[in-house]
């Protein structure tokens, strides 16, 4: 991995990004995005190269084409490697704001069991990969390090972040969605679902767009093209690792690694879907 100026210490590690905070910095964090790729929970081996520097220049690329505030620090810290991001410290809210266009994994298999997802009744008679009739807000609660995130209905939201703050994170997350959804679609590439994280400025207390936003490790993409020929699973994503490992591993102990062929094909997906949509 491209490494990080003097001055910047670790101090949390999640399963794909490393965060940075400098005494030189007050109020900001160095987000590093790394070639780790996760699946089923687990980190894979070996790592996707320039996944980290490809991931973060999609989120760079989607907080420029959306009109809402977010939390890309413009000053100070240069030098800076390809896979890195300073952002401001937010007070983050703990919720993770999903929403869905499609109906898709865990969505798809909570459907066929209750006819809704997280709550939100659907219509009868959809399949695997349908679109829905509308996008849904279907919102988690973000479980503390190491615990599973947990799907919670709005209300729950409420309870957790008061009504004003519950009622804005929906709102603006479908924005988003339906923002995103439009861009995506002109170059032929469909957003079935994606995750957003916000913050509130610990100076103005404005709602901010976080995290990364709209990469492929938060969201799923699929060609459009393809979707209309009925291979609607040859997803953007990172079902290429997670088709092979269903294939290849019983889900217990530690995963197989990650053949060269699997490694060449997921990177080559990556930049696809970065220069379908930016046209980089
Ligand atoms: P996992 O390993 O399951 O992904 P994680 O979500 O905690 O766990 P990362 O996504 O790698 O791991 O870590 C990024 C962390 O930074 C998240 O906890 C996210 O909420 C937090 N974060 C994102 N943007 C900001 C910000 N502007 N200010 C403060 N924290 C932020
Ligand atoms: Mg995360």
């Amino acid at each position: 991995m491209s490494t990080v100026p003097a001055g910047w210490e670790l101090f949390y590690s999640g399963k794909v990004r490393d965060l940075y905070r400098s005494a030189e910095h007050e109020g900001r964090v160095l987000m590093v995005a790394s070639d780790r790729v996760s699946a089923f929970d687990h980190v894979l081996e070996p790592g996707i190269p320039g996944k980290g520097a490809l991931l973060t220049s999609l989120s760079l690329w989607w907080f420029d084409q959306l009109e809402v505030p977010n939390h890309l620090a413009q000053d100070g810290a240069t030098d800076l490697p390809a896979s890195a991001m300073l952002v401001k410290t937010l007070e983050m809210y703990p919720v993770e704001c999903v929403v869905r266009g499609y109906l898709s994994g865990s969505g798809w298999l909570e459907y066929q069991q209750s006819q809704s997802v997280c709550g939100v009744p659907l219509p009868a008679g959809l399949s695997d990969g349908d679109r829905l009739p509308e996008p849904i807000y279907t919102p988690a609660w973000k479980a503390p390090l190491g615990e599973h995130d947990e799907n919670i209905t709005f209300e729950r939201t409420v309870e957790l972040v008061g009504a004003e703050a519950a009622a804005a994170l929906r709102d603006t997350s479908l924005a988003i969605f339906t923002a995103a959804s439009a861009i995506a679609e002109k170059r032929g590439i469909i957003l079935a679902d994606t995750k957003f994280e916000f913050g509130a400025d610990p100076m103005t207390g404005e709602l901010t767009l976080a995290d990364e936003v709209l990469t492929s490790d938060s969201s799923r993409y699929w060609d459009a093209a393809l979707y209309e020929t009925g291979d609607r699973t040859a997803s953007f994503d990172k079902q290429i690792v997670r088709n092979w490992l269903s294939a290849n591993w019983d889900k217990t102990g530690t995963p197989p690694e990650l053949p060269a062929e699997i490694v060449e094909r997921t990177a080559a997906r990556y930049r696809e879907l970065i220069e379908r949509l930016t046209g980089a």
